[in-house]
């Protein structure tokens, strides 16, 4: 694999993380960086890199859910056909059984290159004394979300719908603001236009208050990088686990708030790095959390304090 450089850019997943742990920060963001390459990376890069792409089993029945929408949304959109709702659970099925025997096998240690999509569970490296019914209510709150997909009024709304005009569904974008030189990161669930406005979805599968400060992320982008007025915008938030949506629009004061929010994090992570202009970072400027519950849930746990 070509070694590419440690770029920095900026995320609302990565100021979360940021804002949790410093040093689990820079566990994920530096100290794994060139880890996937098993054999090349010395033990601890390799270690911390494995462990980053650790998800618990909340996350992954939220990424289950979300890869299984995005495949259904893509058939939609190119083919004009609905996939049966029992199709889908069927291959969601399938998917899970073999994530979950795949990591609990631990295969995940063993594969050189990228772990993105590789099935690696908290759980199975942490806490392998999880009951089966846990598991099992795990997967029943995904075919759960899927049947409140199905019951929502979103492929309705996509059927029909010319290609062009959807802008967005999990489509990773990398962008640069108007008001800093820093690239930024957005992953818009699902986004059309009709005419002038754009309206934007972000799916939900637990229970809980969203953080409107994400939305408000993906409202700056469709007003600054897609070129939406503000008031042509709307984030729909779909809780597919509790079964509601609600809809949220944005004032000119809140874009200021977004923007000014954006440079402070940005100054801030800059902050604690050795070198800033080449983004480069060392282990010690980083502290550890003094608050414990958050490392009872961190995946770095079994190897965070045995280094300095
Ligand atoms: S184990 Fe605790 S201190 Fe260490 S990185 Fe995780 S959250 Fe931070």
């Amino acid at each position: 694999m070509a070694d590419f450089k440690n770029e920095f850019s900026w995320s609302y997943s990565r100021d979360n993380l940021f804002q949790e742990c410093k040093r689990e920060y820079y566990y994920n963001y530096y100290g794994s960086w060139g880890g996937w390459e098993k054999n090349k990376a010395d033990e601890i890069t390799r270690t911390l890199y494995v462990l980053k792409n650790l998800q618990n089993r909340w996350q992954w029945k939220g990424s289950a859910v979300h890869d299984e929408i995005e495949r259904i949304l893509k058939e939609l959109v190119s083919t004009g056909k609905v996939t049966p709702l029992e199709k889908s659970k069927s291959r969601v099925t399938e998917i899970m059984r073999n994530d979950f025997r795949s990591s609990r096998d631990g295969l995940y240690w063993n594969k050189n290159g990228s772990l993105r999509n590789e099935p690696a569970l908290f759980e199975h490296e942490y806490r392998p004394e999880i009951p089966d019914q846990i598991w099992k209510r795990n997967y029943e709150e995904v075919i759960l979300c899927l049947e409140n997909f199905y019951k929502s009024s979103v492929i309705e709304e996509i059927s029909g719908l010319p290609k062009e005009v959807v802008c967005s569904i999990e489509s990773m974008t990398g962008s640069y603001f108007s008001f800093n030189t820093e690239l930024y990161y957005v992953k818009l669930d699902l986004a059309y236009s009709m005419e002038d406005r754009i309206k934007i979805y972000d799916w939900k599968t637990g229970s809980g208050d969203a953080d409107e400060l994400q939305f408000l992320i993906y409202a700056l982008y469709a007003l600054e990088e897609l070129d939406f007025d503000l008031d042509k915008i709307s984030v729909t938030e779909l809780n597919l686990f509790e079964n509601y949506t609600k809809v949220y629009s944005f004032t000119p004061e809140q874009i200021k708030f977004a923007r000014e929010y954006i440079n402070n994090s940005i100054e801030n992570m800059k902050s604690y790095l050795s070198d800033p202009q080449e983004n480069e970072a060392i282990m010690s400027n980083f502290p550890r959390t003094e608050d414990r519950k958050i490392c009872e849930l961190c995946k770095f746990q079994k190897i965070c304090f045995d280094l300095d």
